[in-house]
């Protein structure tokens, strides 16, 4: 990736330190489960290769992706790690995937069937306990079981997903962690997963063997009715490239949707929609300079957004100066809750416009 140079438009910090201190934490909190990483959608943005390396070498012995794909771009960098395929593969990719040694999350009876045509070697299973997305039901599994089609398979892990997990008062939580013992019950010995981030805040009996985070390690809060336990990963910097007085009534970018009255400074920075920072934080987001709150004016373009940095010291606002619009003054939940989303979204939204540049690890 490219370092910051005076070319760079604006910056994507990533702290690699931040990212396994969340792991350690992660990992704490455990006991004699195993912590597994989830890297799909290329880390959450924040770069695979070089999440998935800094966890790795922190003790990461599982990794989750999306697809296929995502699985084979991974082992070239994991060559000896358990790599599993949420998505699972289909009678076009399961020999390619088994080739790779990836381990396919068999969702559905078609996809149990083209990875046994395709491989002997053991897949998982994906039991549904309430997502109603991906997963096989209770029932398929029985006569599975019945058919000896299980048998053949030899599933690994038996994995189900928890579909209210941050909220730790939800019913649903033990509802579907009953249903999941209850197919555990019958297919043991087998290695079990149920907890994403906050599935692991919800205790010891949520854990199993192998818990499955990806939010809480990128610094997304997995408690969001308690303060966030984890540290921030991402800082987003935008770039000044032009400071603007102005001394008489205007408006501010496309639509005018913000009218100045008096005097006011703008500083213009170059980071737009098409960069990840959504145009929905158009008069709703803000940025930081020093300890100074700078709120976003006027609607974000494509490649620009307008800030008003009056209250900014001057010296701060000259172009080639940097403003915090993620960071640990800009915490990725509270930008993602002023542009009306969640923060997993506004980290996978990042583009690749932005210079990723990697701190520690
Ligand atoms: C994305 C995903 C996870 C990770 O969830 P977080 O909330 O980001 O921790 C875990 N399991 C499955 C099946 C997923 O799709």
């Amino acid at each position: 990736m490219m370092p910051p140079s005076e070319a760079t438009r604006s910056v994507l910090h990533i702290d690699l330190d931040a990212l396994v201190a969340n792991y350690r934490l992660l990992v704490s909190l455990l006991s004699g489960s195993r912590c597994g990483a989830v890297v799909k959608a290329d880390a959450y943005g924040l770069g695979a290769e070089k999440i998935s390396v800094a966890l790795a070498a922190a003790g990461c012995e599982d990794f989750f992706v999306a697809s296929v794909d995502e699985g084979i771009a991974l082992r070239r960098h994991l060559p000896a790690k358990r790599i599993f395929v949420l998505d699972g593969v289909d009678s076009g990719d399961a020999r390619e995937a088994a080739a790779r040694g990836l381990i396919p999350v068999l969702n559905h009876r078609a996809q149990v069937e083209a990875w046994m045509r395709a491989t002997a070697s053991p897949g998982a299973i994906h039991l549904d306990t309430g997502m109603t997305r991906l997963g096989l039901s209770a029932a398929d599994i029985d006569s599975m079981i019945a058919s000896g089609a299980l048998d053949r398979v030899r599933p690994q892990l038996l994995l189900s997903h928890l579909a209210c997990s941050e909220d730790a008062a939800q019913t649903m939580n033990q509802a579907q962690r009953l249903a999941f013992v209850r197919v555990l019950d019958r297919l043991a010995p087998i290695q079990a997963s149920l907890a994403n981030s906050s599935g692991i805040f919800l205790g010891t009996d949520f854990h199993f063997d192998l818990v499955r985070p990806g939010a809480a390690l990128y610094g997304i809060n997995p408690t969001p009715n308690a303060p966030n336990p984890m540290r921030q990963v991402v800082q987003l910097k935008g770039k000044i490239v032009q400071l603007r007085d102005v001394d008489s009534p205007r408006t501010v970018g496309y639509g005018a949707t913000h009218r100045l009255n008096g005097t006011a400074r703008i500083a213009t920075i170059s980071v737009g929609y098409a960069d990840g920072y959504l145009r929905a934080l158009s008069n709703q987001g803000s940025g930081h300079i020093g300890n100074v709150r700078v709120p976003v004016v006027g609607r974000i373009s494509m490649d620009l957004t307008t800030l008003d940095v009056t209250a900014a010291p001057l010296a701060a606002c000259q172009p080639g100066e940097f403003i915090e619009l993620i960071g640990p003054r800009n915490p990725v939940d509270d930008v993602a809750a002023e542009a009306g989303t969640i923060a997993y979204e506004l980290l996978t939204r990042l583009g690749p416009r932005l210079a990723r540049v990697y701190e520690g690890g």
